[in-house]
């Protein structure tokens, strides 16, 4: 990375960026509030530090070792001032804010009646984002793939609905896409892209979702580790886009005999997460846990552990949704969750940026 002098020019700034691409890597600059920073993106090996040092207007040229940059504390504290953390914003909604924010909603769009219902009990438990997939990635292709397999006007059709859905009721929408050829048909709709576990290490994928400049919820791989997951998530800054929104959604579990659990919730995940960068990192505790009886704990324990917020299924007849009817809460359990999370999050608020 490159640290400008406070009074660098914009002069000396685009020569330094004309320098980078003259040894073959792609710069991002970072202009804050103290200084302008330019990240490289590429095999730093390639670049003579001592050349960039002695450019007009350069402070320092330092080597960054992770093999996540743009998204390093490190790098967002050079520009933003200490302990710097990212607030992703949709609307005037904030995530990584100073209140938790809550996406609920049901695993699948089903039909514009359930989603509608569903979007309203949604609102009324205090959720802010509707969420809903219409592209699901199951794993057996006999399973029900969601309307957005159906074929390309029923996705259309389904995507409509939810942003219907989002207005009537003042939320904002989420939805996954599981494919490239998706991506610009969701990005009409939804306000933000969730990029799913299975697509975590779709390299493609995420260079289409974050050039759509819209905000993208990116969920770690079950089997990913922590820098692996981060690493990936750099591919989207990469491209100039960090309105990303982190999330911890469960690792495979270990051990033979039963789990009792889908997966394993790592919760220190969480915390380790806001040491390493300055994006904002939610929970989903449905599909980490894969059991309605466990949300309520799991969710209350995430915002505990530090979460900027959940992503919870739910359903107003659980037993009767088409996907993961056995995860979904009651519109009356998410609003228990909600008032039990602010609470928590209001209670731990001290110490929660802390680094
Ligand atoms: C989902 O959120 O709809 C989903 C499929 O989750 P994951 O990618 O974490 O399995
Ligand atoms: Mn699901």
């Amino acid at each position: 990375m490159i640290i400008m002098e406070a009074g660098a020019t914009k002069e000396q700034v685009e020569h330094v960026v004309k320098e980078i691409k003259r040894f073959g890597l792609r710069a991002d600059v970072s202009r804050g509030e103290f200084r302008t920073v330019i990240g490289l993106i590429g095999d730093e090996r390639k670049i003579p530090f001592e050349h960039f040092a002695a450019l007009p207007g350069v402070k320092e040229a330092r080597m960054i070792e992770t093999p996540y940059k743009l998204i390093s504390q490190e790098y967002g504290k050079l520009f933003e001032g200490e302990s710097e953390h990212r607030i992703v914003k949709v609307g005037d909604i904030e995530i990584g804010g100073d209140k938790p924010v809550f996406i609920a909603g049901p695993c699948a769009v089903e039909s514009r009646e359930q989603l509608l219902r569903i979007a309203e009990d949604a609102k009324r438990a205090g959720a802010h984002i509707l969420r809903g997939g219409i592209f699901k990635p199951r794993s057996s292709v006999h399973s029900f793939q969601g309307l957005g397999s159906v074929g390309w006007q029923e996705a259309e059709e389904a995507l409509a609905w939810l942003r219907e859905a989002g207005e009537r009721f003042d939320l904002a929408v989420v939805t996954e896409v599981r494919g490239e050829t998706q991506v610009d048909l969701a990005a009409e709709y939804a306000d933000i892209l969730q990029i799913g576990s299975r697509n975590m290490y779709n390299q493609d994928l995420l260079i289409k979702v974050a050039r759509t400049k819209k905000p993208v919820l990116f969920k770690r791989h079950f089997g990913a580790g922590i820098e692996e997951f981060l690493s990936f998530a750099e591919y989207i800054a990469a491209e100039g886009n960090k309105d990303i929104i982190l999330c911890e959604r469960g690792i495979l579990p270990v051990g033979k005999g039963k789990s009792y659990t889908r997966y394993t919730l790592d919760l220190a995940s969480v915390p380790t997460i806001q040491k390493e960068t300055y994006l904002p990192i939610i929970v989903d505790p449905s599909h980490a846990t894969g059991r309605r009886d466990l949300i309520f704990k799991m969710s209350c324990a995430a915002i505990a552990a530090g979460a900027s917020g959940l992503m919870v299924e739910m359903h107003y007849n659980p037993a009767e949704a088409l996907v993961d009817a056995q995860q979904a809460i009651t519109p009356e359990e998410l609003g228990d969750l909600i008032s039990a999370c602010q609470k928590i999050y209001q209670l731990i608020a001290p110490g929660r940026n802390k680094n």
